[in-house]
């Protein structure tokens, strides 16, 4: 039975996936997001390792608060990276009758990838940056991978939601924002649009780790200025 490496989990969460929701926080990230408010999840070896029983056991202490829409989040982390045990997991949970989203950047690509959105109800997608430029400059990643991950989803015909951090003086202009909303529109299956506004009340997180965050200087962004951006949109 294969182990995973979980970072934390939240019993009932109301912002990742519809619902109120469990969400499971993966441990270990590839990437290095600019505005990651959990660098503490970075490491692989972190974590505390769980079967996907122990989890499920845990899990269906609150399956009577899911209620129709509701359900578990696994969320990283980047949760592709253990691909095997998230599928393993989204199994069991299905078999309670219990249903699945998974939160990603959608940077792995692969059989097991594809196995997992199998089991997959919903994918939360960060679709963080829209150029391979500042996908490497500003996520470490390749934007590319991230693009075909989500022809996957459309392919395979999983619900996505799309989500995306507004960052102040990054990529908060309005022509970087309908960018990401006509990237979204490419795909049938997108089911909603979140844009999420930056904030940074993840420097203590950095401080306490000794590492310098990339975004200390930047204001966190009022949802209401969001709002008027998002308003603005075609
Ligand atoms: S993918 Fe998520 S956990 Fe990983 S660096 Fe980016 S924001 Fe942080």
């Amino acid at each position: 039975m294969t182990k995973g490496r979980i970072h934390s989990v939240q019993s009932l969460g109301a912002v990742d996936g519809p619902g109120l929701r469990y969400v499971i926080f993966m441990q270990g990230c590839p990437l290095r997001c600019v505005y990651c408010h959990n660098p503490d999840t970075w490491e692989f070896a972190g974590g505390q390792e769980m079967t996907a029983d122990e989890l499920v056991a845990k899990v269906v202490r609150f399956k009577t608060y899911f209620g129709k829409d509701g359900g578990v989040t696994v969320s990283g982390g980047e949760p592709l990276m253990q691909a095997e045990f998230v599928t393993e997991l989204f199994q069991k949970l299905h078999a309670q009758g219990i249903h699945t989203a998974l939160d990603t950047s959608g940077i792995l690509l692969g059989e097991k990838v594809e196995k997992l959105l199998e089991h997959t109800d919903l994918v939360l997608a960060d679709l963080k940056f829209t150029t391979a430029e500042d996908y490497q400059q500003f996520a470490k990643g390749n934007y590319g991978h991230v693009r075909q991950f989500l022809e996957l989803t459309k392919k395979m015909r999983i619900p996505i939601w799309i989500r995306h951090v507004v960052v102040p003086n990054m990529n908060d202009s309005l022509a970087s924002m309908q960018e990401v909303k006509d990237i979204a529109e490419e795909y049938p299956n997108m089911r909603k649009l979140e844009f999420l506004p930056f904030h940074n009340l993840c420097q203590e997180k950095y401080d306490t780790m000794q590492i310098p965050f990339p975004l200390e200087k930047t204001e966190s962004l009022s949802q209401e200025a969001l709002n008027e951006l998002v308003s603005q949109l075609k």
